[in-house]
């Protein structure tokens, strides 16, 4: 079985799951008291933050380049970064190691293609709605018709993320926020949501939407344990 590198921490609220995810998985797949080998090396959320808001990215990639080649030396087989956004500096990442980056969002166009679905809504941090580094790959390298909220309930989605579900506040009157924002991207003719913000999972269960919810934390952690048994 091979060694997952975790780099988490960003934040820890949706950390937690993806470690029990793993093991849950290896456990099943095992069986007895068969675990997940994992190196994990968790960021201080607070650094990470300042960095994006202010927009110093490169700077945010080296702290992040350096946790790789902390779990490489802890005998990491292949990189797993525990959120969406800092994909925006996966090449920083796989530049520092000699290992594979399991990207978040190859794995989570994977299920919503095998789902049999093509045009699907994306919510997550403003970085990740609105830039290229995720949409576009959901595009050109999946072919997914990608729709993201307008902007007022871009504002909504990505201060909830911050201000609550990163400080683990799990409120009703945010979950029906996001509630009607999904319901606006399903009449949009969203035939599912990814959920492309690694907490967002703790706030929206699959009952709280009428079409398939993709969970990008549980789809990246159940990918990253499997990759670990393959042969
Ligand atoms: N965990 C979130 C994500 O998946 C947001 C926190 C971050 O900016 O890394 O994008």
């Amino acid at each position: 079985m091979k060694t997952i590198g975790l780099i988490g921490g960003m934040s820890w609220e949706s950390t937690v799951p993806y470690y029990r995810t793993i093991n849950r998985v290896v456990g099943e797949r095992l069986g007895g008291l068969h675990s997940a080998k994992v190196a994990l090396y968790s960021v201080d959320f607070h650094e990470i933050e300042v960095l994006q808001h202010e927009g110093r990215w490169a700077e945010s990639g080296d702290i992040l380049a350096e946790a790789a080649r902390a779990v490489r030396r802890g005998g990491a087989d292949f990189i797993v970064l525990c959120t969406n956004t800092m994909h925006k500096v996966a090449a920083q990442i796989e530049a520092a190691v000699d290992v594979p980056l399991l990207h978040i969002a190859d794995a989570t166009a994977e299920r919503v293609k095998a789902a049999g679905l093509t045009r699907i809504g994306l919510l997550g941090t403003k970085f990740t709605m609105e830039e290229d580094f995720y949409r576009g790959r959901l595009e050109e390298q999946h072919g997914l018709d990608v729709l993201t909220p307008p902007t007022d309930q871009r504002e909504l989605v990505h201060r909830v993320i911050y201000g609550e579900l990163c400080l683990g506040h799990v409120l009703d009157p945010s979950r029906r926020g996001f509630q009607q924002v999904v319901t606006d991207l399903v009449e949009r003719q969203a035939q599912g949501v990814i959920l492309g913000c690694t907490e967002i999972g703790l706030l929206l269960r699959a009952e709280d939407a009428p079409v398939p919810l993709f969970d990008t934390a549980t789809i990246h952690a159940e990918a990253a344990a499997r990759y670990a048994m393959a042969e």
